[in-house]
């Protein structure tokens, strides 16, 4: 770096040179999936014969908006899938989640979870945690869940035994808030060939959160009936301001949009308002951002094994999600890393971050986001709850360069607190 603008010791600046140097290869790697997957996102969208006309939304009913169903036939086309429904009126990822979950399963139904505890949002839903709520639990859904080994890995063995009886089978991919590995394409494949072998009629509902464009083939491509995921992550390519999209077998789309909508109205409803234009253009931007992302995390993991922290996953390893975490080790380092991250944002750089009883969490949490979005994810964000193993989560950057000046005024507020050693 020659410029100054921003201040960041020298020592920090000399280590970052190397810890970027030795990414080469796995930068390589991101921009080779990058190139395929903008590819197809362009072909998609020439061969839906994406138009102006398109973004401009609709209102009331939003009967016959051409916008919203090219927008469904673009993420089909993407994901390979039958068919899609992508909506700025999903409120988040859980809520497209729940929705799908609540589109497939019916009372006496087994939901199997076969990737260990789901997302802590999706407790609720399913009926973990709370009562008489309405929860799928509440309306006679069964669950069940095959743990992780204790590696992490997938427990194939236990799944055999478990799935014979489910109706809907439920990978997580991401890791998530947790240290396990996250499970790649390949992973999934096997667990979709596996689980089909044993009950031909199991719905596979990949929880896609994080994944999207990480690598060449989304979990569909692979045999997955459905997955879900939120556009204030990779899909929604840091444009679309809010939202969630569900793609895959046409008959389970259409359950699925009776539930969002209402049964018999389904997809035909839904106004977009001034959403479409936002939704059209982060997709066509996400292999790009994703990439940005990724860059950033695969840097930041370089920059802070070097400096002797344990990191996850490891800098060069294959990626199937944006997220990295970085074992801290204390409650002190977790906040200074974040007030970092939070300084070096675009936007409320000089809101100082503060761990807080977040709902629904045992601990404090401390969590950094200066962002366009209000909580979008896939801008440079990092959430760190104040608990053992003392690990940041970090995930996002809309582009490399600033993304990486985010890590390093990360690593220089942990440094001017004189709790880094470079
Ligand atoms: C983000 C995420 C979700 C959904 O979370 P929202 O905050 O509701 O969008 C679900 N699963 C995983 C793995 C996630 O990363």
């Amino acid at each position: 770096m020659t410029d100054d603008f921003i201040k960041i010791d020298d020592t920090l600046k000399e280590l970052a040179d190397n810890a970027e140097a030795r990414c080469k290869e796995a930068f390589e790697r991101v921009d080779e999936i990058c190139a395929y997957n903008e590819q197809k996102v362009l072909s998609a969208f020439i061969s839906c014969k994406v138009s102006e006309a398109h973004f401009k939304g609709s209102t009331g009913y939003g009967y016959g908006d051409r916008g919203r169903e090219v927008l469904d036939e673009v993420y089909a086309k993407i994901m390979g899938t039958e068919d899609a429904l992508v909506r700025h009126n999903f409120v988040s990822g859980t809520h497209a989640l729940s929705v799908a979950l609540f589109g497939v399963l019916r009372p006496g139904d087994k939901l199997l979870s076969v990737t260990g505890a789901p997302y802590d949002t999706m407790e609720e839903v399913i009926g973990i945690r709370g009562e008489k709520n309405g929860s799928l639990k509440d309306f006679g859904v069964k669950y069940d869940e095959v743990s992780l080994k204790d590696d992490g890995k997938i427990d194939y063995e236990g799944i055999k035994k478990a799935c014979a009886d489910a109706k809907v089978v439920y990978i997580q991919r991401s890791r998530g808030y947790s240290l396990r590995d996250s499970f790649c394409i390949d992973e999934i494949k096997k667990v979709v060939e596996l689980v089909k072998k044993i009950n031909e009629q199991v719905i596979v509902l990949v929880d896609n959160c994080y994944g999207e464009f990480v690598e060449k083939l989304e979990p569909t491509n692979v045999g997955a009936d459905l997955i879900v995921g939120s556009l204030i992550k990779n899909p929604g390519g840091a444009i679309a301001e809010t939202g969630g999209y569900i793609a895959g077998k046409a008959r389970l789309i259409e359950l699925c949009s009776y539930r969002l909508t209402a049964v018999g109205m389904g997809k035909e409803v839904g106004c977009t308002l001034n959403q479409s234009k936002g939704m059209f253009m982060g997709l066509f931007f996400a292999p790009s951002v994703v990439a940005s992302a990724l860059k950033t995390g695969i840097f930041a993991l370089s920059l802070f094994e070097l400096l002797g922290y344990d990191v996850y996953p490891n800098y060069n390893d294959k990626r199937t999600d944006i997220i990295s975490a970085i074992k801290l080790g204390d409650a002190d380092k977790l906040i200074a890393f974040c007030q970092g991250i939070q300084k070096g944002s675009p936007v409320d750089s000089f809101v100082l971050p503060e761990a807080w009883d977040m709902p629904g969490y045992e601990s404090k949490v401390i969590m950094a986001a200066g962002a366009f979005t209000m909580g979008a994810s896939i801008e440079l964000s990092a959430d760190a709850p104040l608990r053992e193993p003392f690990a940041v989560w970090l995930q996002g950057g809309i582009t490399y360069n600033t993304g990486k000046l985010g890590i390093l005024m990360a690593a220089h507020s942990m440094l001017s607190k004189g709790i880094l050693k470079p």
